[in-house]
């Protein structure tokens, strides 16, 4: 059989593959680029691999114990006895998968659990539940605004919204990120009686910075505009009962469709869209990436409505994570570090570097150390933005944010970047 497995094997020489065009050939650039960054001797910062988890700030990588300050568990549920418990349950009763899509044999018991559990957290009449949140903007926006309509969105939108724009029919339409001036004036060129979709996010993730969602819904309204505001990185603690920015703008009632993720505060995986809108069932009949792909597992939907009922009543870490969050903040910026945002606005700090170099130096200093954080970087960063990203968790400990602190000024002057 190894014989037969060496004939078959793929030629190595991409000539013999597609002697006409090496398709893969695009890609030498970023393959380069890569290579002089591993060359120089770091640890490659997007193949961490955690060895271990033991809970919902701590893993083991590279054989060493460190504290978890880039991921989106906001709100550590990840090792919530109720929300493992609800997943193990469903995995004896329901089996590891449903072989399905939503629309023929993929809805079971928790699946329509999951989606009363977002109706009566996000008080809505309707929540339909996706595959993952990047499907849920796929699905949404493609499937709202058709040929004749209009999408427009902030240009620093998440790639799940721009994927969506591009797979939906509609006419795009970009404003400056978080201006109400320029989302003004460009819906004012629109014509008046075409149907609109303005997308937005309530935290911004990159730089953690918060969207004048009030202003913004307010201009929408305006201009006879359907809003869309994608709430991943802010459910479940901003607003007095962690809906989200729009909930802490108080904006409820102008929000036409909400969209959000299991995998950030919920703990697991998957995305959803909840609204009021009577006719909002109707997606399910039309949109490509809810019909065409299977549901989620049983025991992951199962983990998320746990999860969800519990993240309703979590005031105590809501509060704390807060705290953490304004404690970092005002630590790294007590330091002199250069921060996303002038003030601790969510649950993501990001301290910006002069260039790759810097950041990827600094990156690897708090990785020895016993810290990971997230290194972002163009095209996930605006131009020219190198970032070292925090994302607080309401389950660090204060001593864990004091300990934080300290890696960071260690780190920081190792490169330079604070004197
Ligand atoms: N929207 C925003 C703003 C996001 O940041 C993300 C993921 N980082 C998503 C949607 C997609 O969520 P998911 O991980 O569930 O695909």
């Amino acid at each position: 059989t190894d014989a037969i497995q060496t004939a078959d094997a793929l030629p190595e020489n991409p000539e013999a593959v597609a002697p006409e065009r090496d398709l893969m050939s695009k890609f030498d650039g970023l393959i380069a680029e890569r290579q002089a960054l591993l060359d120089s001797g770091v640890t490659d910062p997007f193949a961490i691999v955690m060895d271990q988890v033991k809970s919902p700030t701590e893993a083991v990588i590279q054989g060493r114990d460190t504290i978890l300050l880039g991921t989106y568990n906001y709100m550590g549920m990840t090792f919530d006895p109720d929300v493992i418990q609800a997943g193990k349950d469903a995995l004896d009763q329901f089996g590891s998968g449903t072989n399905g899509s939503r629309m023929l044999n993929g809805t079971f018991r928790d699946h329509v659990e999951v989606e009363e559990a977002l109706r009566e957290f996000y008080g809505t009449t309707g929540a339909i539940v996706f595959s993952t949140g990047y499907m849920a903007n796929l699905g949404m926006i493609s499937t709202l605004a058709g040929k004749g309509e209009y999408v427009i969105l902030d240009a620093d939108s998440h790639a799940s919204i721009y994927d969506g724009c591009k797979q939906g029919n509609a006419e795009i339409v970009r404003f400056r990120h978080n201006d109400i001036a320029d989302l003004d004036k460009r819906l004012g060129r629109l014509p008046k009686d075409a149907g609109k979709l303005v997308v937005l996010e309530g935290v911004y993730s990159m730089l953690g910075d918060v969207a004048p969602l009030k202003e913004m819904v307010a201009v929408a309204k305006r201009h006879g505009a359907m809003v869309l505001s994608d709430e991943a990185h802010s459910m479940g603690f901003f607003g007095p009962n962690g809906r989200g920015v729009y909930e802490a703008q108080g904006c409820e009632g102008d929000v036409d469709f909400i969209v959000g993720t299991f995998s950030k505060s919920v703990g697991t995986v998957g995305g959803f869209c909840v609204s009021n809108h009577p006719k909002f069932e109707a997606i399910r009949l039309a949109c490509r990436a809810y019909i065409f792909t299977a549901s989620l597992p049983p025991s992951v939907v199962a983990t998320a409505a746990a999860s969800i009922r519990k993240l309703r009543f979590a005031h105590n870490k809501r509060q704390h994570l807060w705290e953490n969050a304004r404690t970092l903040h005002g630590g790294l910026k007590q330091m002199g570090f250069k921060l996303g945002t002038e003030t601790p606005d969510s649950a993501i700090i990001a301290v910006i570097l002069e260039d790759q170099e810097q950041a990827v130096a600094m990156w690897q200093v708090l990785l020895d150390g016993g810290l990971y954080v997230n290194m972002a970087r163009p095209p996930a960063t605006p131009a020219g933005t190198y970032l070292l990203r925090c994302s607080l968790c309401a389950e660090h400990s204060s001593d864990q944010v004091e300990r934080i602190l300290r890696m960071f000024r260690v780190a920081g002057q190792s490169v330079g970047a604070i004197s």
